[in-house]
């Protein structure tokens, strides 16, 4: 049985071989690959992989032209894997190589999808916490299909699951959502989720937003039809106000003051309007970016893959190999050695001349 192991990367120079020691650790005595999607990486992550590529088969590489975002180096890694089990993982360690063995067990099992679920959340801030809380518990309440809760990108696919992924090409992609809305036999397996071995996160405050609108707007419609319900209410309350004033203009003799509740009406209005007008704007242009039908990714290089054979939709593989550089291959045999020397990087520049 093959285990791929897909991991998106960008600028994780540090982490690497780290990640890689590590993975050998925990797979060994199995058959394995590893996946690494550079996303467009602009410090010396391209050539650390390289390196390693070039050391051990197993380790494989897709270069992207530029940053395609983390979800479409997800998807580029899914489309290449050739494992009967496929585990997406985070090049930083918060995703421990060391569960991969229990995942697998889970697998064998029978599960299509086994998903670890943090029960901690080392390292993480108290706001990054609760604004998760609050965001899973939005979205299992709106969403079409309801979504597995403190669960990420880590996740173990089997060979099916990844056939059914693949089939789904959209644009904003939130992959959770997809996996929901697939809605294969699923495992759970509880995990303490660790602080980065290194570096910082790629989701700063803003991207997460971006991305937690994604996962709303990509699997529930509801935003588009609150408006409608806020719309009715409004017009009501205003109607029956209405009925009010004709009364009061009819039978009493009261001045109607008006000012203050006709601008307070105004401001309520307009202000619903622009908001649902945004909303309405936003999926529209979701849908314009859609129909452009545009490739998600673009592939570069390749290292130690074989181009796949069968075409795939929205995609561009302007694959070059990348053949190893004249260099000795015992030098990066032994995965402690990689560990030692790649972080000072400088022998490996010489190495390849
Ligand atoms: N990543 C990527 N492209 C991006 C952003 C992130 O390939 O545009 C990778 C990153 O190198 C890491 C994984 O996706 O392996 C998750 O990102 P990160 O750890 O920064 O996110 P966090 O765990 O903090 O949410
Ligand atoms: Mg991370």
């Amino acid at each position: 049985m093959l285990l791929s192991v897909v991991i998106p990367v960008l600028n994780e120079a540090e982490t690497i071989p780290l990640m890689l020691e590590r993975l050998r650790g925990a797979l060994r005595g199995r058959t394995w690959e590893v996946l690494f999607v550079d996303d467009g990486s602009t410090d010396a992550t391209p050539d650390i992989l390289e390196q390693a590529a070039f050391a051990d088969q197993r380790v494989k590489l897709l270069r992207f032209t530029r940053n395609f975002g983390h979800q479409a180096a997800v998807t580029a890694g899914l489309d290449f894997a050739n494992g009967d089990a496929v585990v997406v993982m985070d090049a930083d360690l918060q995703d421990p190589p060391e569960l991969l063995p229990r995942m697998l067990a889970l697998f064998e099992e029978g599960y299509d999808v086994v998903s670890p679920q943090r029960v901690s959340r080392e390292a993480e801030t108290m706001f990054k916490r609760w604004t998760s809380a609050l965001f899973y518990r939005t979205l299992s309440r709106i969403a079409d299909r309801p979504i597995t809760p403190d669960v990420g990108d880590f996740r173990l696919f089997s060979r099916r699951a990844v056939i059914a992924i693949r089939s789904l090409r959209e644009q904003h992609r939130y992959m959770r959502g997809m996996v929901a809305w697939l809605g294969m036999k699923e495992a759970i397996l509880p995990f303490e989720r660790r602080a980065r071995a290194a570096g910082k996160t790629n989701y700063p405050l803003l991207r997460m937003l971006r991305f937690g609108w994604t996962a709303i707007s990509s699997f529930s419609a509801f935003p588009l039809r609150i408006s409608i319900a806020a719309g009715c209410i409004l017009s009501g309350a205003g109607f029956l106000y209405l009925l009010r004033v004709v009364y009061m203009a009819l039978w009493t003799t009261t001045l109607v003051p008006g000012w203050a509740s006709v601008v307070a009406l105004q401001c309520a209005f307009s202000g619903m309007i622009l908001l649902a007008l945004g909303g309405i704007g936003d999926y529209l242009a979701r849908t314009y970016e859609e129909a452009k039908q545009r490739p998600l990714y673009v592939v570069t290089e390749v290292c130690n893959i074989a181009t796949p054979q069968r075409s795939l939709p929205r995609a561009v593989i302007l694959a070059n190999q990348v053949t190893p550089a004249p260099i000795s291959i015992d030098e990066f045999e032994r995965p402690r050695r990689i560990a030692e020397e790649i972080p000072s990087y400088e022998p490996l520049a010489r190495a390849r001349g």
